[in-house]
């Protein structure tokens, strides 16, 4: 396909724009998809501090559902498929992608290198190239905006639920109800667990109580480890915590309110140290530590299965929506945090 097409990059501090560039070309097993929806979820991150020396972040966005519209020879996907964007560059071979865990893929594959493109393209952008065997199609029951919240909507804390064994028997404590936390909260509601969330943002709270949270707790009360604790059967703690926050009190009331021989999941992105202590912690509380970031891509089939169980509450994970020629507005809102999820229009 020739001609132009649009894409949002970074120019600025707090500063996002449209440009044109040409359409990009498939290639090899590479499918050229024809973006439908496009789900908001860090870049505003980037947004606040600004491209800095570079003046530029060309790629914004990870997340995405399309149409393929062109392939270049016969690969796993055909023009008119129905697919779900996950990633770009994992090289498709080692074990860990076979294993469907491709996140952890070691050789991964230049963007730039093997499409040649002057500079990488992210999901905010009307076209987006896709390694095929990472584009799986969407059942034709599920809506485009439902179907898009596999990736960062769902997908952390899908993986942390199955790593997890999360079921009706479970108390899940979820530490954080951002975009993912409220994924988090769609998850172990479809899996039949009670569900506890601490959270320090107002409008965040009242939503995680519409998603059917069974008790919201706010995170700056000091008593908040007691009352979790005091709402678990025998005072115990909770079975799982999932911490979707991503910051070192989160992450420590998650360990410590969790039961002997629960887990605990690590799902915001961090980098601050975490004191673990080995005797109070592992050895005589015997917790399982998981640093979950995504899900398998081999379990996507049960992620649609969760999707086609939540609509309605999949409709209050998405909080908003913008026309990609107000990606400045839409960028202002997600810094906000009054938000959950936020979908982009790429063609509007
Ligand atoms: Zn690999
Ligand atoms: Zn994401």
């Amino acid at each position: 396909m020739d001609g132009s097409m649009k894409k949002a990059i970074i120019s600025g501090k707090q500063h996002a724009e449209l440009v044109e560039m040409p359409i990009p070309h498939p290639k090899a097993d590479w499918a050229l998809v024809k973006m439908t929806v496009v789900p908001m979820c860090t870049e505003y991150k980037a947004w606040l501090h600004g491209p800095g020396a570079s003046g530029r972040i060309p790629a914004l966005g990870h997340e995405g559902l399309g149409e393929v519209v062109e392939v270049a020879q016969p690969c796993g996907v055909e023009v008119g498929d129905r697919v779900v964007l996950m990633g770009a560059g994992p090289c498709g071979r080692c074990a860990y992608c076979r294993a469907g865990d491709f996140l952890r893929c070691q050789n991964q594959v230049s963007y730039t290198g093997f499409t040649g493109e002057k500079e990488p393209t992210g999901a905010y952008a009307q076209y987006r190239l896709g390694a095929a065997w990472l584009l799986p199609t969407v059942p034709d029951d599920l809506s485009n905006d439902h179907a898009a919240m596999a990736w960062c909507g769902l997908g952390p804390t899908f993986g942390a639920m199955q790593s997890a064994h999360v079921d009706a028997l479970d108390t899940v404590l979820i530490t954080g109800a951002g975009p993912v936390g409220e994924g988090a909260i769609i998850n172990a509601k479809f899996r039949g667990a009670r569900v506890i969330v601490t959270e320090l943002v107002p409008w965040r709270m009242e939503r995680a109580r519409l998603l059917g949270a069974d008790a919201v707790l706010d995170a700056h009360d000091p008593d908040t480890l007691a009352r979790i604790r005091g709402l678990t059967e025998g005072k115990l703690g909770v079975t799982c915590a999932i911490d979707c926050a991503g910051v070192t009190d989160s992450q420590r009331l998650c360990i410590d309110a969790t039961r002997p021989k629960g887990s605990v999941c690590f799902v915001a992105e961090s980098s601050d140290p975490l004191a673990i202590t080995v005797s109070p912690d592992m050895l005589r509380k015997g917790l399982t530590l998981i640093g979950q970031w995504h899900f398998s891509l081999n379990d996507f089939d049960e992620i649609m299965r969760v999707i086609r169980g939540s609509g309605e509450l999949l409709d209050l994970l998405i909080s908003d929506r913008f026309p990609m020629s107000q990606v400045q507005e839409a960028l202002a809102l997600s810094a906000s945090h009054q938000c959950g999820k936020i979908i982009l229009d790429p063609w509007a």
